[in-house]
Order: structure tokens, then sequence, then C-alpha cells
């Protein structure tokens, strides 16, 4: 027998299969089943990690397993390559972004084919590239049109170093998730699209998609809607009305005082005019660096009188008004009517701050000293008192969401320039089609200072107005790199079209995305942001389809020796080092195996030897069944039973279940009992066969090797083993998984399993995890042969 060389081996298959255009779809196969199948792309923003192993791993296995299963599969690949990720790190690396991009896209591409991931490169695309960044000003151009894309004056939050403006979540304690320092708040013109138009529709839509239920609950809590009304309070000194939106207007007698956001609009005025003036300026620069969430969960609670008085309407008592910080300008209209009898937080604080509580709702739910309301039911008073102050011209019904428009022009160089100009006479006017794109011009100075850098590219910036040929002057903001990852799924359809950016009958026909993957962080803005695109660009007459990600798949973090791997705490290994140490196989092998994909893991070098000990196993027993086993067709025995079981197992675990882990321990059974029953066995050849036929999606390599040792040829495209369904009778019956009391997942199991094990197994199972979700689990109940129900809580 040969000795296993990992790296001779897969480096040969590699060129095969490149020889072989393997991976590539060109026109679609009709008569087959269509999957596209899609990990988020990377930053090339240094090297790859380990996280990137994970993502891009999983997606593989999909891809050959969909393939081999008769199905016609898009598996491409691309570069988010503009944006703060790969400035950030030119700025580190003191080398010019468009050369630090280029050289790391080259390096994360050899690391990317060493580790085997069967992409399609002739698709491969790059944000950065102007052949891609030309649609995204065409596109945008199409949002402009449509009023989808519009500029405003915002209060954003700021970093002083990366001098860029920060999303609310790019935020953490005050301080800035790139480079950790404190967050100042300023007040900036920018560029936003229209997302909150299908807020509800966003919402809706949740139900028919095919994701994990806390990415959902993540969505809901990001898009947040709620029902009430909104009431006008009035301000005599200025006389002006403030709009309060409430899900509580049976409260409406109980507010004792009126809280105004720091961002309100009227806050400055009223600074203004305040005899706490210099108190109130000095309070809200504090309190705008802050996160929102962090703000509005504080225990204590801080907040400054004005001086100033809010009329109530139903009663038309003055009430104080006074700007905190655990009121939010993003949630409602940044104001409240403050009921501390029935709101914990406005209770916290009136204690802080000695001011009145008044009880308007008693124990059973009816209002109390609420005028001729005084009686009613809370349900009935909502409507009564709405319809009343309505009537009054003071109230109307409104639903409120959380979701805001998203802004997403920077004062940075690395990104797509916004086809607009600037004129004297015309005001702002968008270049016409046919000057695009306009190309982003190659400065030496991109260092982030304040001002775009842009603005320091005089002779790119003057230009001529295209309305009146007069002179103007260019949008120097670029886009965030959001914009480019909110469609590259569809220009993966038709990478090359210089004459549009996708056909649309290629994006029709792959999207929906079959199967997404990537990480839980990107579970809100990137996924909101797609979500809105393929719904305005549907309206648009663009695309077929209004969701862009049917089914997804969030996989966890890949930690190191309990930590998060992060650069700055140096316990990072990079897949190269590894890829050299043990070779590609192992090293997809064990990422795979230490546990269940969509949860955090440990990786551990003791793991990974394991499965390098795992790989020469299968060669050896492979190898002696290749060369010793019968040729004759395999007998039903015990062996030949084990292979068929292990042939369900596998196809579901890696098909439906997508718990991959559990698949390759399914096929070290089987080694296990190839290796007891001996190459002498009648069905050890079959054996043999088949746990190299399962195995492949995960180490493609060696099986392809082996596959050949066998007498085979090509099982990158063999058909899919199918399990004989006579030899599984008695030998498996259906396991029906409940958490408490709800079927949560249900799977095959053998039937010799004690009642240990299929608790284990029952606990292992991703879905179940994701509805036990970290509760406690009090006790299962086994029904022999049929049933696990999980107690927890
Ligand atoms: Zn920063
Ligand atoms: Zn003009």
């Amino acid at each position: 027998m040969d000795a296993y060389e990992p790296h001779r081996i897969e480096a040969k298959w590699q060129r095969v299969w490149d020889d072989a255009d393997a991976a590539r779809v060109d026109e679609p196969d009709p008569s087959k089943q269509k999957s596209y199948v899609v990990a988020m792309w990377p930053y090339p923003s240094g090297t790859l990690h380990m996280g990137h192993v994970l993502v891009y791993t999983i997606g593989d296995v999909l891809t050959r397993f969909r393939k081999r299963q008769g199905m016609e599969v898009l598996h491409p690949i691309g570069f988010d390559s503009f944006g703060l990720p790969a400035e950030n790190a030119a700025i580190r690396d003191g080398i010019h972004p468009f050369e630090s991009t280029e050289r790391n896209i080259e390096t994360i591409t050899q690391s990317m084919r060493r580790m085997g991931w069967a992409f399609d490169w002739s698709r491969l695309i790059a944000a950065h590239e102007p052949t891609y960044y030309v649609w995204n000003q065409w596109l945008f151009l199409k949002l402009y049109e449509a009023g989808l894309a519009y500029r405003k004056g915002a209060p954003v939050k700021w970093c002083p170093k990366d001098q860029v403006v920060l999303a609310n979540e790019q935020v953490h304690d005050g301080r800035c998730e790139y480079c950790g320092t404190e967050v100042i708040a300023k007040n900036l013109e920018q560029w936003f699209f229209r997302t909150t138009a299908y807020a509800q529709e966003m919402l809706d839509e949740l139900d028919n998609l095919d994701w994990p239920e806390r990415i959902k609950a993540a969505q809901r809590n990001w898009i947040g809607r709620s029902e009430g009304a909104e009431i006008q309070f009035r301000v005599d000194e200025l006389q002006q009305d403030v709009a309060v939106f409430t899900t509580r207007p049976d409260t409406l007698y109980g507010a004792t005082f009126f809280v105004l956001a720091p961002e309100h609009p009227l806050v400055e005025r009223l600074i203004e005019r305040s005899p706490n003036g210099e108190e109130l300026r000095t309070y809200v620069q504090r309190a705008a660096a802050k996160r929102g969430e962090e703000r509005a969960a504080a225990e204590e609670k801080t907040g400054v009188f004005t001086g100033f008085f809010a009329t109530n309407p139903v009663n038309e008592a003055r009430i104080p008004i006074w700007v905190a910080d655990y009121v939010l300008m993003d949630y409602g209209t940044g104001a409240i009517m403050a009921v501390p009898a029935h709101d914990d937080r406005d209770r916290a604080f009136a204690e802080t701050f000695d001011l009145p509580v008044v009880a308007v709702i008693d124990e059973d739910d009816r209002l109390v000293d609420s005028a001729q309301f005084t009686g009613m039911p809370a349900e009935e008073g909502k409507r009564a008192i709405v319809e009343w102050l309505g009537e009054r011209d003071c109230a109307t019904p409104a639903i409120s969401y959380r979701l805001r428009d998203w802004g997403w022009s920077r004062q940075r160089y690395w990104g797509t320039p916004i086809p607009i100009v600037y004129c004297d006479g015309c005001g702002t006017v968008p270049v016409p089609y046919e000057e695009l794109p306009v190309l982003l011009p190659h400065i030496d100075d991109f260092r982030p200072r304040g001002i775009a850098p842009l603005a320091g590219a005089e002779e790119w910036v003057r230009t001529t107005c295209p309305s009146c040929g007069g002179a103007a002057k260019r949008e120097v903001e670029t886009m965030d790199t959001f914009v480019d990852s909110s469609w590259y799924f569809l220009r993966y359809t038709d990478p090359h079209d210089s004459e549009a950016p996708w056909r649309r009958d290629l994006a029709d026909y792959w999207n929906p995305i079959d199967q997404y993957i990537g990480g839980v962080d990107h579970a809100t803005m990137h996924m909101i942001y797609a979500r809105f695109f393929m719904k305005a660009l549907n309206d648009l007459g663009l695309i077929g389809f209004r969701e862009p990600f049917a089914a997804f798949f969030a996989n966890g973090w890949v930690n190191l020796g309990g930590t998060k791997m992060s650069k700055s705490k140096g316990n990072v290994i990079g897949p190269d080092e590894l890829l050299d140490r043990y070779g590609a196989d192992a090293v997809r092998l064990y990422i795979l195996f230490i546990g269940p994909a969509n949860e955090d893991m440990d990786w551990t070098d003791d793991g990974v030897e394991g499965m390098v000990r795992f790989t020469r196993r299968l060669w050896r027993l492979v190898s002696t069944a290749a060369e010793s086993a019968s040729r004759e067709a395999p007998p039903v025995n015990e062996l030949s039973r084990k292979a068929h079981e292990t042939i369900v197992r596998v196809t579901d675990d890696v098909g439906r279940r997508q718990s991959f882990h559990t698949a390759i321990s399914a096929v070290i059974e089987l080694l296990n009992e190839l290796s007891r029953a001996g190459a002498g066995d009648p069905a050890a050849r079959f054996a043999a066969e088949t746990a190299v036929a399962l195995i492949q999606p995960y180490a493609p390599h060696v099986c392809e090797e082996l596959w050949q040792k066998l007498g085979h040829e090509r099982l990158w495209e063999s058909p899919w083993p199918v399990a004989d369904e006579s030899q599984l009778q008695r030998d498996t019956f259906e396991l029906v998984v409940q958490v408490n009391g709800k079927v949560r997942d249900r799977f095959e199991v053998e039937a010799t399993l004690e009642e240990e094990e299929l608790v284990a197994r029952a606990l292992a199972s991703p879905k179940v995890q994701q509805h036990i979700d970290g509760a406690q689990v009090r006790k299962t109940i086994v029904v022999p042969r049929k049933l696990v129900n999980v107690v927890v809580g």
C-alpha cells in the first residue's frame, strides 16, 4: 500500500478539477433542479481566518452534495473589496488601497484554491473594479429617480480617529467598533435610501423564509413595529405642538412629565431660551456619543429640566419638559409623555428626580381618575381616548417602526463615487447614464481627515453641469460598502455583462439564493439592506422576485482556547499554516467536526490531529479493501446493512438537518464496522465505497484518490448513494424530538440506541438547540422507538 501524502494528492486533484472546469456553470441545464449556494463574500482586509474556513467549507460541502444529488449548483465567489475593512488594512500596512487590495485578493485566492473549495472562478467579481461599481452608480440613479434615494441633514455618530460616520451598531460603550476611539455627535448632510418604505413588508415576509428563528427575531426587533397613537402636546412658550408616539394612550391622565431625546430638533431652540442652557448643551453632547440601546437600558437615569412645560391635551395639565438620554430619537418621535405609575423607566426617572406618580389603571386593568373614561377597560380606553382627541385634532392612530432610512454616504476615499454633481444654477444634478462610470481617481493622500479625501482631488471635483453646461462640482462622498453587498449575488449570475448590471432572465433563474451562509453579525444591517434592494429593484421592474435569501445558515464563531480569535488578542491562526501542517482535507473535516456549525466552537490542535488520524485510517482501510476485498456483489449482512444505514444518516444530516458534525460521526462508525469485519467480509468493498462516497463533500481530495483505487472515475460528478430500503427495515426509526411538547425536529436513528443515546442525539440537533435557546433542560421524557420530549424553562 502506498503512503498517504495529502499535499501531493491535494495539488494533483486541484489541477484535475481546474482542467475539467469542474465547478463551472455556463448556461444552466433546465432539466435539472437549480440550487444557488452563496457564502458571504469576504473583505480582502488581510489573509483568510478560521471563520472564513468554516463558512466556505459549509458552502462547499452543500455544493458538492447537491451536485451529486443531480442539481445544477451555482457556487460563485467574489470580494467585498471597497469600504472600511480594506481601507483600514491599507492604512495599517502603509500601502495604497489599490495595491493592498489587489495583493490581498491574490493571497486569499491562493488559500481558497488550496482549501479545495469548488467555486466557479470564471464568475469572480470584486467591488473595487469599475466593471462592478459602475452598476452601483447605475442602480443609485435608478433609486434616485424613483425617490428611494435622497439627501438630508441628520445627527450622526462620528469617529474622530477614523473620521467617518458610524452606524449605531458600530458603536460599543460609546466607542468606535474599528479603533476603540470615543465617538462624538455631529450634524451632517448625508445620502439615504428609503428602507422604511418596506418596513411592513420586510416584517410580514419573515414568516415565509427558511431562516433560524433567532435571525428572524433580530430582524423583527430591528424593524421594531408597534401600534399606538400619535398625540400632540402644546408648548405655549414656543407656540408649537410636539408629537408623541405612545402604545398606551389609555394612560394619558397619568402623564406627569414630558421627555425629549437629546437629539430632538426642538432641543436646540430650548437651549437658546432656557435658563439651564449651558447645562443642557453639555448634557446633549455627552448623550449623543452614547449608543442608543445602552442609553435606553441604563439603570441610572440622567436628565436636565428645560424650564419649559407642555400641555396634556386630555386635561390641560401643564407638565415639565425634561431632556433625558433614555429617550431615543430613532424610536417613535423622539419625545415621550412620561407615565411613571405604569412604565418602569419613567418610574425610575421620577424617583431619581422626585417627580409625581399618578396611577390611572387599577388591578382589574380598568381606567381610574380619567374623567369620562373612568371605569373603562384599558383596551377600550385606548380607542376611546384616541377617538375623543382625534375629534379635537390632537391625536391619530399610528404605527411606529424602529427601522430608520439607511444613511450610506461616507466621508472616505475607498468606495464608489456617487454620480451626482452640484451646480449653482441647477442644484443637485445626477450624472447621465452614458457618462458612467464616474471613476474613483487615484490620489496619494487618501487618508481620512474629517472632510472627504476626494475633496482634495480638485481637478476631479471640478466638472461641468450635465444640465446647463456651467461650472459644477462633483459629490466627494463615497458609498458605504453595504451598498456593494446589497446586490452582488445578482451580478454573479451575469458577471461580465458590460451592457447591464445583469440579464434579467439569468438573475431570475438563479435567485432567490437557495442557501445563503454567513455570520450572525450580518443578520441585521447587510441582510436588511439586501432585502430592501430586492424589493426596490422588483418595484422598478429590474428583477422578478422580492426576497434575496430563501434559506439562511448562520454559522458560529471559531474560538481558540475559549476566546474569540482576534488580532489584538494575538490568538489568530490562519489556514495557511494549517494547510502546510495537515493538508486541506483534515482541516475541512475538523472545522465541521468540532461541533454544530451554527454554534460557537473551540479550535484545538488535538482535535485537528484526530481528523488527521481519521484520514489516514480511511486511506488504510479503503486501500486494503481496494486491493483485497471481493468484487462480487455484496450480500445482505451486518456490514452491508450498516453501510445502507449510514447512507440514510449522512443524507439526512447533510441535506435536511444541516448537522454536519453528526454526518462525520456516522462515517466514522461505518469505518469502525469495516475495520472490525475486515477486508475478508463479502461486503467490505461496498462498505469502503460507501464511506468514500459519503465523506467526499468534506474531504474531496483523498476521496477522489481512493475512488480511483477502487476502480472508478470522477467521484465529484458521480451520483449520491441511495440506500436500499429493504436493508433498512427495523434497523432505524424516525425519532420525533419535542421541546416543551412541540415537535421541533424528526430524523432517522438506529433502533439499537439506548435511551441515553437517544437523548444525546435529540440534544445534538441544531433545530432543537435553537428552540432550547440556552435555557436550562429540566428533564427529558423518552418514549421508546418514537419520541424524546425535552422540557426546558
Ligand atoms: Zn474609529
Ligand atoms: Zn447647471
